[in-house]
């Protein structure tokens, strides 16, 4: 059998802290999904990232299944806990490395950020490995200047010769650190993430 000819299989990768998940997350992933027709995304929490502070991130169950409730509404997104039961600080390299192990040579991976994080993925652990490991897609975020991330993914193909995709995707102003904060003052959070999480955030005192 010839695999070269064989369509391989397309999975989108959401890596994030998701503390929490919002519909920032989620319109950027069904964007990216629909553009590269992607068979799914994998929505994946990080455990231990490396660029937070692990002491102040919400416990992994809580961000696990408050994004398995964003996801429930979408067949073609799943959560995954593979971060998630690492006890040591987690990379996306070896995380990517794993998926490509499980899922074998008939799947080609899709990583999709943000403006914010391609902007900083030359300080990410072992960047040039991992720039070769997948192919890398850019969404636009708010706040995060279009130029500028234009110039990092044409500084990313000279120094590495690897193309980045970018897309455009609907704007949308929000971000965790925000939704943590308005729950904190008593602000509201409504129309930012899915009812079902902001539910579970209120029944479980998250954030207070
Ligand atoms: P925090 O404020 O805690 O950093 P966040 O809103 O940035 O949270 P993350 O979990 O850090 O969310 O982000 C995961 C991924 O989703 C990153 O690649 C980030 O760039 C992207 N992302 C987050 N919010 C948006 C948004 N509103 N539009 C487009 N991409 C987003
Ligand atoms: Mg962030």
């Amino acid at each position: 059998m010839d695999l070269s000819t064989e369509k391989k299989q397309k999975i989108g990768i959401m890596g994030g802290t998701f503390d929490p998940v919002h519909y920032g997350h989620l319109v950027t992933a069904e964007a990216v999904r629909a553009e590269f027709n992607l068979d799914k995304v994998l929505f994946i929490p990080a455990g231990k990232p490396p660029h937070k502070d692990n002491e102040s991130i919400t416990e992994p169950v809580h961000r696990y299944r408050m994004t398995v409730l964003a996801a429930a509404t979408n067949p073609h997104f799943e959560v995954s806990r593979l971060e998630l039961e690492k006890s040591r600080t987690t990379y996306t390299v070896d995380t990517i490395k794993e998926l490509i192990s499980l899922y074998g040579e008939a799947t080609a991976f899709y990583f999709i950020t943000g403006a914010d994080a391609i902007l900083e993925i030359l300080t990410w652990h072992k960047a040039e490995e991992l720039l070769s490991l997948c192919q890398f897609v850019a969404a636009t975020r708010p706040g995060f200047n279009k130029q500028d991330l234009e110039q990092k993914i044409l500084e990313i193909q000279s120094k590495y010769n690897r193309r980045i995709f970018s897309i455009t995707v609907p704007s949308l102003a929000i971000s965790s650190t925000d939704i943590r904060n308005r729950v904190r003052c008593g602000m509201p959070i409504k129309y930012l993430l899915p009812e079902g999480v902001e539910k579970y955030i209120q029944e479980n005192g998250i954030y207070r």
